[in-house]
């Protein structure tokens, strides 16, 4: 994924929408930034999955 693209979406989703937790490391969280995929999720369930257009894919994981 293009690196400019893997930032902004890190900003746009790096806390929480749902408990404002912006924690990935022990186990808080998920980023995970593939080629064709950007993966952010959280321990409270939250989760998301777009592409690299910050397109939401209907179904994450
Ligand atoms: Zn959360």
């Amino acid at each position: 994924m293009n690196l400019i693209k893997s930032l902004a979406l890190m900003e746009k989703y790096g806390t929480c929408p749902a408990c404002g937790n912006g924690n990935v490391a022990n186990g808080e969280g998920k980023l995970i930034v593939e080629d064709d995929y950007f993966y952010r999720s959280c321990k409270c369930g939250w989760e998301v999955k777009t592409d690299e257009d910050g397109k939401l894919y209907p179904t994450p994981y």
